[in-house]
């Protein structure tokens, strides 16, 4: 008989809360980066994530003790890092970074506050869009903050390597401040294919 493919886990809306599973732990840090979305970007990897999809892109990082402790000096490094002209913005990548709104917020707040929307900010999440809606109060901060989210699980029956920044094809490169104003997912003006 031939093997099903086991699927990602799937939370009920405010079942995973990053208050009862982050250990604000860094998987990474990689500045000044050309793959984590569009132009030179400065990318934070945080650890812990529950989704388990199979053929996950960075198994490790799903481990929330994984890395490093988040400290002041990485974020002052992030910010003299995004400082360059030719920086275009941070990235959160995981691990998944709403699973981790301690340290996604108070770095999203403070590129905010230093750079205003000089600056853009994209992240990826397990979650879809219509997920982190229904989801706890920190996730719609975050979510109400950045510009750019790349959503839902990696597939591994939907996996397509051509995708731009994506693994598989159900995931959308979504335009946030747009999608919310208008109450209707909008993709993102750029996107290629
Ligand atoms: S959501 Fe991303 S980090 Fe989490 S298990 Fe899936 S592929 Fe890995």
């Amino acid at each position: 008989m031939p093997q099903r493919l086991r699927e990602p886990n799937n939370p009920m809306p405010k079942e995973w809360l990053a208050k009862d599973h982050s250990q604000q732990y860094i998987a990474d840090y990689k500045p000044f980066n050309f793959v984590d979305g569009e132009g030179v970007r400065c990318s934070l990897y945080v650890s812990g994530c529950l989704f388990n999809c199979p053929g996950c892109y960075n198994k490790a990082a799903q481990n929330f003790h994984y890395g490093t402790p988040y400290t002041q000096e990485l974020e002052d490094q992030i910010i003299e890092d995004l400082g360059h002209d030719y920086v275009q913005g941070l990235t959160l990548l995981g691990g998944e970074p709403f699973l981790n709104t301690q340290v996604c917020l108070k770095l999203i707040k403070r590129v905010r506050q230093e750079f205003g929307h000089q600056k853009d900010i994209w992240s990826w999440s397990g979650y879809t869009w219509e997920e982190l809606l229904q989801d706890s109060a920190d996730k719609l901060e975050m979510l109400s903050l950045i510009d750019i989210l790349v959503d839902g699980r990696f597939l591994l029956a939907k996996k397509d390597l051509t995708l731009q920044f994506r693994g598989s094809s159900n995931q959308r490169i979504i335009d946030v401040p747009k999608s919310l104003a208008n109450g209707e997912v909008v993709i993102w003006d750029k996107l290629v294919h």
